[in-house]
């Protein structure tokens, strides 16, 4: 009696959470929403996240924000912008941090990603998948230097953990250098090199054997190696991010990197690039060690690699490094890393890359927008202390983090997303597609312009 009843309950219940999920399933099918869904997908958005995903957010969203405004949802994108739910539209400067360097859904890539779905989506994980050695081709050809073996993962984290772990196995160390300010992730690995104390404190201790120097300090980085050595502690690899992104955009120091991989040289050491953030044309290079002229040992990737739209990171490494894992290829795995839809969007976003030379782009409009943004900032030294960037990877750094929280509220208001830094919150970033038109750059340009003439210091 009561196991009927019961199951008559389960039912019932299991009945009221489908008619929840097809009504969830029949508005993301939906094109346009009208004004009543619109405001039901807000609704339920506010509520799962307080109640099931994490307040937290809210309470960012509203610091963040001009008041009202938190409840942004965003709906869809294209090109350089992405739309609210409430049809507003922003141009993204905050670029997903920097995934959207194709732009939104860019045809090319969502034709490619849609063409393999209809095929096959993942792979049998045994057979051999044949995008994923085509991928690998393309990159050894597009990389710097002797640049050869790749393997594919999900996300920076993770290409960072695989970095890390294949340093170890070629060099039989345990020791790492990392720099002040990096961000290399959020894994126990990663995280290791990441330089925050406040992501990591909870979690210490981390993984041993990494020290932090400053980034662009070339002595410090030296008597570190010196002193690793003497101890017997020899150093396995470099972990740097040519130019350091959450860190709020700081370039080397001239020959900086070149000095590095001098060191690396002299110790026996690898070097390590996270161009996570700087690859696939971002910096007006298809990766920033060709800026500077310096071959990796190990190059990560993520963020734009996927072309804004798959997840999807790897590593490519030099043979001699890769090497260590020809025996047995089942030392570092992961189950969806190189699957095929990830490897068609990653090799379609390559070609859009190289079509459309973005990577050209990306240089000569980051030099109109840095000029640009310099030219507003000139009137506002109170506020502004430097402005900085290479190619589209931009930087805003103010005196205090209170102006760069009232400009980039005023700024979305206005209808221009800027990211914050997570390592450094006096930045604001501009990241923006590397398909971002002139005119785009020009309304960014003016709408700072609005911004800082209206907040007080
Ligand atoms: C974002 C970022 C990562 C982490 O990538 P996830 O995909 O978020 O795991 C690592 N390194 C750099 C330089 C990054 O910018």
């Amino acid at each position: 009696m009561s196991i009927s009843l019961n199951s008559e309950l389960k039912q019932k219940e299991n009945q009221r959470i489908n008619e929840y999920i097809n009504k969830v399933l029949s508005l993301v099918e939906k094109e346009v929403v009208t004004e009543e869904e619109a405001n039901w997908i807000t609704k339920e958005t506010l509520d799962g996240f307080r109640d099931h995903v994490n307040p937290g957010f809210l309470s960012y969203r509203k610091t963040v924000t001009k008041d009202g405004q938190f409840a942004a949802v965003e709906w869809s994108d294209g090109g350089a912008c992405f739309k609210d739910i409430n049809g507003n539209e922003y141009i993204d400067c905050l670029g997903g941090f920097g995934i959207y360097n194709v732009g939104h859904r860019h045809p090319k890539v969502v034709k490619a990603v849609t063409d393999q779905l209809k095929r096959q989506a993942l792979h049998s994980q045994d057979l051999l998948d044949p995008l994923r050695a085509m991928l690998a081709k393309i990159l050894a050809d597009i990389t710097p230097g002797d640049l050869k073996y790749a393997f594919f993962t999900n996300s920076g984290t993770e290409s960072v953990e695989a970095a890390l772990k294949l340093a170890k196995m070629y060099s039989d160390r345990t020791t790492f250098i990392a720099t002040a300010r990096a961000f290399h992730g959020k894994s126990l690995g990663s995280l290791s090199g990441t330089a925050k104390g406040m992501f990591r404190k909870p979690f210490l201790p981390l993984i041993p054997g990494f020290r932090h120097v400053p980034f662009g300090d070339i002595d410090m980085m030296r008597k570190t190696f010196e002193t690793c050595a003497l101890v017997g502690e020899d150093v396995a690899a470099v972990i740097l991010e040519p130019i350091q992104g959450e860190g709020g955009i700081i370039l080397p120091p001239p020959n900086y990197l070149k000095q590095v991989r001098e060191l690396c040289d002299e110790f026996g050491a690898l070097l390590i690039f996270d161009e996570v953030q700087t690859g696939m044309g971002r910096t007006g290079k298809m990766f920033a060690a060709e800026l500077f002229d310096v071959v990796p040992d190990i190059l990560c990737l993520a963020k734009a690699f996927g072309g804004g739209v798959m997840p999807a990171g790897a590593i490519v490494a030099k043979e001699k490094v890769f090497e260590s894992w020809f025996p047995n290829p089942f030392m570092h795995t992961t189950t969806f890393g190189g699957n095929p839809l990830a490897c068609a969007a990653a090799i379609a976003t390559i070609s859009v890359l190289l079509e459309e030379k973005l990577p050209e782009r990306a240089l000569e409009v980051g030099e109109y927008f840095l000029k640009g943004l310099r030219e507003v900032a000139k009137d506002h030294k109170d506020k502004v202390l430097e402005i900085r960037g290479q190619g589209l990877m931009i930087g805003i750094e103010f005196h205090k983090d209170e102006i760069g929280y009232e400009v980039s509220k005023g700024m979305f208001d206005r209808g221009v997303l800027v990211a914050g830094t997570l390592i450094n919150s006096k930045t604001i970033r501009i990241e923006p597609s590397l398909t971002i038109s002139y005119e785009e750059v020009d309304t960014v340009i003016n709408t700072f312009k609005e911004v800082l003439s209206q907040i007080e210091n």
